[in-house]
C-alpha cells in the first residue's frame, strides 16, 4: 500500500489538514481535505487538538511517510520550532516538529506559511510547468512559453489580504534569508510621507495596498465626496462601516469611478514596489495570491503598468507578475512540497 503524505496547515483563523498521494516521480493527488475555521478565542491546545483530529479524519487508520506543516507566524524552520502567533495565544518557542514526530512518528518539516505558499505556487501551481493533478486542473497556457517546460526557478509570492507578504523561492528552494525575514515586500517603503504603519514606520506598501487599507481609503474618499460613489454606497448601503476590500472591487467592476480610483491607487501602490524588486533580483516570475488577487485582469493589468514604469527599460520585458493558481490551498501543497 502506498504510504499517504500529511499536511497541516495552522492558519490562525482557520486550520485545515490534506492527505496526499504520490501517483508517478512528479505527479501528486489530493486524496483527502479537512478544514476547520477557528472560534473567535483560538489557542495553541485548540490548534494543536483540532489538527490531530481532522488527521484522524484523512488518514483513516493509514500512516504517514511524511508531513510538512506550513504555520501562520514566525518560525525557526531549521529547529522545527514555532516563534509566536500573531493571531493565536499560547504558541511562542513551541517545538512543533518534535511534538508531530512524536505523535506520528513521520519526519516533520515546518516553515512559515508565505515561505510554503511561495513553495506551493512554485512546484504545483503558477510557477509550475505541469499539472498538479486530476482534482486540480490547472491552466498553464501561454505561461509555459516563459517556463520552457521547467517549474520557475525564482519565483516572489506575494500575498495581499489582511496584510501584504511574501516569500521567495531561489534555484528551486525556499530563501529565507540571514535572519529569516527575506520576503517582507509589505513592508518596503514606497511613500516616506505616507500613512503610519504597524512596523513604526511611515508608506509601507502594506499600508497602501492590503484589503484593510483599500476599505479606509474609499471610507475617506466617501465622506469627502459625498456627491460620488454611488454605486459602493448602495452596495454598503449607506453603512461606511461596510466598506470592504472586496465591496470596494465589486462597485469598481460595476462601474464606480471613486471605487475603481481606490483600487487603481492600492494596484499601483503594490505594483511600484515590485518595480524595486525586479530591479533588485530579476526574479523570473512573481505571483500574487490572497484575497484581493481575485480583484480580476484590470487591477493586474494595473500592477504591471505601475511595475514597468519603474524599472530599467531593460527589465520591462521581465515583468512577469500572474494571480496565484492554488487559492486558499497553496499552502498545503507547499507543506507537500517541504517533504517530498
Ligand atoms: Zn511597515
Amino acid at each position: 500500500m502506498i504510504r499517504p503524505y500529511l499536511a497541516f496547515d495552522f492558519g490562525g483563523t482557520k486550520n485545515a489538514c490534506a492527505l496526499f498521494l504520490q501517483e508517478d516521480a512528479h505527479a501528486f493527488h489530493l486524496d483527502a481535505l479537512e478544514k476547520r475555521a477557528s472560534p473567535p478565542q483560538p489557542d495553541a491546545a485548540y490548534d494543536y487538538a483540532t489538527m490531530l483530529e481532522l488527521a484522524r479524519n484523512v488518514l483513516r487508520g493509514r500512516e504517514p511517510i511524511a508531513i510538512g506543516v506550513s504555520f501562520g507566524g514566525p518560525v525557526r524552520a531549521q529547529e522545527g520550532v514555532v516563534v509566536l502567533s500573531h493571531h493565536v495565544a499560547g504558541w511562542e518557542n513551541v517545538s512543533l516538529r518534535a511534538k508531530l514526530e512524536n505523535e506520528f512518528h513521520a519526519r516533520v518539516v515546518v516553515d512559515n506559511d508565505a515561505n510554503v505558499a511561495a513553495l506551493g505556487e512554485t512546484k504545483f501551481g503558477a510557477g509550475a510547468a505541469s499539472r498538479i493533478s486530476k482534482d486540480r486542473q490547472i491552466e498553464i497556457g501561454a505561461r509555459e512559453d516563459a517556463t520552457q517546460g521547467k517549474n520557475c526557478s525564482s519565483v516572489l509570492y506575494v500575498t495581499v489580504s489582511t496584510g501584504v507578504g511574501g516569500g521567495w523561492i531561489l534555484n528551486g528552494e525556499i530563501y529565507r534569508g540571514a535572519n529569516e525575514l527575506a520576503g517582507e515586500i509589505g513592508h518596503v517603503v514606497i511613500d516616506p510621507n505616507g500613512p503610519p504603519c504597524v512596523c513604526g514606520r511611515r508608506g509601507c506598501v502594506e499600508q497602501l495596498a492590503c484589503g484593510p487599507a483599500i476599505a479606509r481609503h474609499a471610507r475617506e474618499r466617501l465622506i469627502n465626496n459625498p456627491a460620488r460613489g454611488k454605486i459602493l454606497r448602495e452596495l454598503i448601503q449607506n453603512d461606511f462601516s461596510q466598506v470592504t476590500a472586496l465591496r470596494v472591487n465589486q462597485a469598481a467592476l460595476a462601474g464606480d469611478a471613486l471605487a475603481r480610483e481606490v483600487m487603481d491607487a492600492a494596484a499601483r501602490a503594490l505594483g511600484f514596489a515590485l518595480g524595486n524588486v525586479i530591479c533588485l533580483m530579476n526574479p523570473q516570475r512573481i505571483i500574487i495570491g490572497g484575497g484581493v488577487s481575485n480583484a480580476g485582469e484590470h487591477y493586474f493589468e494595473m500592477v504591471r503598468a505601475a511595475a514597468r514604469e519603474n524599472v530599467m527599460p531593460q527589465l520591462r520585458n521581465a515583468v512577469d507578475i500572474v494571480p496565484a493558481a492554488l487559492g486558499d490551498d497553496a499552502p498545503l501543497w507547499g507543506a507537500l512540497a517541504l517533504v517530498v
